[in-house]
C-alpha cells in the first residue's frame, strides 16, 4: 500500500473537504476509490468488472453477487448522511 499524501488520497484541509465531499454521491465516489483504486472487483469470485446499479450498489458481471462499497463498514446500513460521517472523521 502506497503512502496517502494530503491533497490527493485525502483532504489536506477543511475548505478541501468541503470541495470534495458535497454529497453522499462524492463520499461513495471516494469510498469506491478507496476499496477498488483499479475498478471494481467482485468480493465473491475475485472477477474485475461490474455494473453500478441504480441504488449505488454494483453487481458482478461474472457470478451476479450484488455488493454495496459500505458493505462490512461503518457506513453499512446507516442512515447518518455521509456527509455528516465523513465530517466526524
Ligand atoms: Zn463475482
Amino acid at each position: 500500500m502506497e503512502r496517502r499524501s494530503a491533497g490527493i488520497h485525502y483532504p489536506g484541509s477543511f475548505g478541501e473537504f468541503q470541495t470534495w465531499f458535497q454529497s453522499d454521491a462524492d463520499c461513495l465516489d471516494y469510498l469506491e476509490w478507496l476499496r477498488w483504486p483499479s475498478g471494481f472487483v467482485c468480493p465473491e469470485c475475485g472477477h474485475a468488472g461490474g455494473w453500478r446499479l441504480g441504488d449505488g450498489r454494483f453487481m458482478c458481471t461474472d457470478c451476479g453477487n450484488r455488493t454495496s462499497v459500505t458493505a462490512g463498514t461503518i457506513f453499512d446500513r446507516t442512515r447518518t448522511p455521509l456527509t455528516v460521517w465523513f465530517a466526524a472523521w
